[in-house]
């Protein structure tokens, strides 16, 4: 299985939502946009023509622009607020670039609705927490059964609510 953006946001979200997405089960049909969690919805904002697709054989990532020659990825989220979720997958694509020969990269998030940016980089315990967190995203998306739910407010804005609660 190949670790994406999207995993590693499911994992600081939910760990059912993200085993329900790892095996493809797929609610939005009951509640549409709102269901992958405003999250998620939130956090592909403007992904349009710029975007790079990069993958090997543990990872896959899309970025939403990278700049090569300052060595920037630029992640915008139309969110309102700022959330440890986004660093992480920003923290997670320095992380991957890395690892295919890339140094020095950072990240720059940037917050439109609030008119704020956050600064993103790599340190050696986020290199140790990436990978651990890898493979405990492959855990539970190995797992026989979904985790248990985790009955926080914005359940009831997720796509699963129904399968989690009704
Ligand atoms: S409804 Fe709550 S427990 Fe169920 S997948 Fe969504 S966030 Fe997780």
């Amino acid at each position: 299985m190949k670790i994406t953006g999207t995993h590693i946001c499911y994992y600081f979200h939910c760990h059912r939502h993200l085993w329900l997405f790892a095996h493809s089960i797929n609610m939005e049909h009951t509640n549409d946009i709102v269901a992958m969690g405003k999250f998620i919805s939130e956090s592909t904002y403007e992904r349009e023509k710029h975007e790079i697709h990069i993958t090997d054989d543990e990872d896959d990532i899309v970025l939403d622009f990278y700049d090569s020659k300052t060595k920037t990825i630029h992640e915008v989220k139309k969110s309102d607020k700022m959330e440890e979720t986004h660093v992480w997958q920003v923290k997670f694509y320095i992380y991957v670039l890395e690892k295919m020969g890339i140094d020095n990269v950072r990240g720059e998030i940037n917050y439109p609705k609030l008119k704020q940016k956050a600064e993103v980089t790599l340190t050696e315990s986020d290199r140790k927490k990436l990978k651990e967190i890898r493979e405990e995203v492959k855990k539970i998306a190995e797992l026989n059964v979904p985790p248990v739910v985790i009955n926080k407010p914005f359940c009831k804005q997720c796509a699963y609510y129904e399968l989690c609660y009704v």
